[in-house]
């Protein structure tokens, strides 16, 4: 598969020597070996190539070799000279001093080790040594701690791999010194870097592939090592791309067992008749492209994303309809048992009026109840199943699946999302999802998706107003939901988890709802809702709240996805510093769904300039994507996606915040060599595609 003349070290005569190729086992690297193989190992370093891609966490300048004399107290510098003494010391029980000292033309300087009496031998009066680290200024002299060194002889003097350059930094594991590591890669690099043919068939102005692996370890200077850094960013955002692309092909390539020949146009009238409202254009819009997509030989593939209250529920409750007029059958998954019981609530009101039954599974439905669901879900009885991660369980069988919709994606791993769809032949998915990626991102993370958006609210909506708080105004805070109250609107209090664990957070919010039940709020009726309740409890309670019985609900932030209460018009989160951006946004975003002008208060003394920021962000609007590039900047790339199972943190040097200009042209590199049909060559030559691929196909939900 990869071109490359190195043959594979399989060889018991030991009189012959063949030379190891880039993907052979690690210990027969040059220096390296059984011994070292296994330190390496936990470095992940198992062969040649990850050696060779084990890259610098940062680099250390020391280009500038300074006479001794112009050497600086305080600064981390390098210099030479050459070795006029040496003497082992020993101070007291367990500390021995090795000095050395070296001089130059100019200056001495005194270099100073603890404990490394085996140095000794190593420093002979007379050699030419070179010397890197944190200068200080002691007693009259220079003397440097504990620095880097390597001494120069004639013939090594190319291989100056530590001082008198800009030095790699790695990262390290026991028992392994930065220099070792410097020396296997430098060696390596010499022996390999042959091997990597150019992957790039296009001018593009970039670093050639070799240069950039060497250049990014051993860089001339930092203007290469940028060109290095930028070359292969590119190679692995072009990777991923081009993996995306490629899988959404196969996807699309394979024909669903059934089709839409039982329904046209009409049913969408049909629909629309029994709506309480009609529907947004944005609504009718993405209704279409979801029938558009069902009419289709192949399975649909489509994300429909929507700020919060955009009114989602009600398309995925089109497809449905759709599906059932098919004569198909349909799942809809949601992340919590609430959010599970609320859909179920939902769609059997909504749907009602066809006689499409409606049923939920969960984990805590009744043994003799779930028989019965199974039972008719296996004979098509069943249409429609709502239900939280308990209809990917095994026996969870149906007769005729043809549409599976997930809500709140990003709440699933992507394990599960896979092991549904796998209950039907290739059905149709819908995936749906509050939380949008920041448009910047969105084709890199749904390049394998269709995406619809729903970006116009439902008409009559008011935007939410939202004020930041101190603690101690709360006073004013309460009043304000008096008088809310008092005008037969609802309020929510969140609090955040005070601690990991349910226990505390349950607490925490018994307490707080007991306390202001009893003074606050004594004349309000005041309910409670956390984790750690019993399903039905929650149940009641919800419903309760819904039904307008209950005029406050303290509540964790169990309620943060999907709730929807249209007369609660007012928010409450305290300690609001504590929660990150979107969630903020999801929590604030159960009010403000129904015409009443609508409030969200943030209370909070922030401790961080980030979480003022924060705050100041969430009183600034009300948009949903904005928040999320605000998110993605304040959180910085990694940690965005390192958060959200996409197996993106796989990159070893591209940032797909930063280096977002390189994603866009690699993409449009991917998709001009997919049409050319130049992508199995590349793929035959790129290393970086073969180690990243596995990843980025799983990550991206793209197992079937
Ligand atoms: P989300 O997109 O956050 O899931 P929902 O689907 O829960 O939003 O809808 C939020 C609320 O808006 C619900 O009460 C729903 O009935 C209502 N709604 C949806 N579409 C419309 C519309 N076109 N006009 C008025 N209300 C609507
Ligand atoms: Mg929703």
């Amino acid at each position: 598969m990869l071109n490359c003349q190195d043959k594979p070290l399989i060889n018991s005569n030991k009189n012959y020597y063949q030379k190891p190729s880039v993907l052979s086992d690690i210990q027969y690297a040059k220096g390296v070996g059984p011994k070292y193989a296994k330190i390496l190992n936990r470095l992940s370093i198992n062969n040649i190539y990850d050696l060779l891609h084990h890259f610098p966490r940062d680099y250390s300048d020391r280009s500038n070799l300074l006479t001794i004399s112009n050497l600086k107290h305080g600064a981390f510098q390098s210099t030479q000279g050459r070795i006029i003494g040496s003497h082992l010391q020993s101070i007291r029980k367990g500390l021995v001093l090795f000095k050395v000292v070296i001089s130059d033309s100019t200056s001495n300087l005194l270099l100073v080790w603890f404990n490394q009496s085996y140095l000794k031998d190593l420093f002979k009066v007379g050699t030419h040594v070179i010397v890197s680290g944190k200068v200080e200024y002691k007693y009259g002299n220079f003397q440097i701690q504990n620095p880097e060194f390597e001494f120069m002889d004639e013939d090594n003097e190319k291989d100056l791999l530590h001082t008198s350059r800009i030095a790699p930094v790695y990262p390290l594991t026991e028992n392994i010194t930065q220099k070792y590591m410097r020396k296997i890669i430098y060696q390596n690099l010499e022996r390999h870097l042959s091997c990597f043919e150019e992957t790039l068939e296009y001018e593009l102005g970039l670093m050639p592939l070799r240069d950039a692996i060497f250049q990014i370890h051993f860089p001339d200077n930092f203007e290469e090592l940028k060109k290095a850094r930028h070359r292969l960013a590119f190679e692995e955002l072009l990777c991923l791309h081009l993996a995306v692309l490629l899988q959404k092909k196969s996807v699309v390539e394979k024909n669903k067992i059934f089709n839409y020949d039982k329904i046209d146009n009409s049913i969408f009238l049909d629909y629309e008749k029994v709506l309480p409202f009609t529907l947004t254009s944005a609504q009718k819009r993405v209704c279409n492209e979801i029938f558009a997509d069902l009419k289709k030989t192949l399975p649909m593939n489509r994300l429909l994303q929507g700020d919060v209250g955009s009114g989602k529920t009600v398309v995925a409750g089109f497809s449905v309809f759709s599906a059932f007029n098919n004569n198909l059958q349909s799942a809809i998954m949601a992340p919590t048992e609430i959010l599970a019981e609320q859909h179920f609530k939902y769609f059997s009101k909504l749907l009602a009026p066809f006689n499409i039954e409606c049923r939920i599974l969960t984990s805590s439905t009744k043994k003799r109840d779930r028989k019965i669901i199974l039972e008719d879900l296996a004979s098509g009885k069943l249409k429609l199943l709502v239900g939280t991660h308990a209809l990917i369980t095994e026996d969870v069988i149906f007769k005729n699946l043809g549409l599976v919709i997930i809500d709140e994606q990003h709440r699933f791993g992507v394990l599960q999302r896979a092991s549904l769809r796998r209950k039907a032949n290739n059905p149709d998915l819908l995936v749906m999802t509050a939380t949008p990626i920041p448009r910047t991102l969105a084709l890199t993370f749904y390049g394998d998706l269709d995406v619809s958006t729903l970006d116009e609210l439902p008409k009559g909506r008011r935007p939410i107003l939202s004020y930041w708080a101190a603690d101690n105004m709360q006073d004013r805070v309460f009043e304000f939901v008096k008088k809310e109250i008092k005008l037969n609107r609802q309020a929510y209090f969140i609090y955040p988890l005070v601690e990991e664990s349910d226990k505390i957070e349950a607490k925490a919010v018994i307490q707080e709802a007991e306390k202001l039940s009893k003074d606050e709020f004594e004349k309000y009726r005041v309910g409670f809702l956390h984790g750690k309740m019993k399903s039905a409890e929650k149940e009641e309670v919800m419903g309760k709240f819904k039904d307008g019985i209950l005029d406050i609900l303290i509540s964790t932030t169990v309620i943060e996805v999907g709730v929807d209460v249209p007369n609660a018009s007012i928010m409450v989160i305290f300690h609001a510093d504590r929660f990150g951006l979107s969630q903020l946004h999801q929590i604030r975003g159960r009010v403000g769904r129904g015409t009443h002008q609508s409030y969200c208060v943030f209370v909070s003394d922030p401790k961080s300039e980030e979480a003022v920021e924060r705050l100041k962000i969430m009183c600034s609007t009300n948009d949903g994507f904005e928040i999320s590039e605000h998110d993605l900047k304040l959180r910085g790339g990694g940690e965005y996606l390192g958060t959200r199972q996409h197996g993106f943190s796989e990159f070893k040097i591209a940032d797909l915040l930063q280096d977002m200009p390189i994603s866009q042209t690699a993409r449009e590199i991917a998709i001009k060599m997919i049409d050319e049909q130049k992508q199995t060559r590349f793929i035959n030559k790129s290393f970086t595609f073969n180690s990243m691929t596995r990843n980025a196909y799983t990550s991206l939900d793209l197992i079937h």
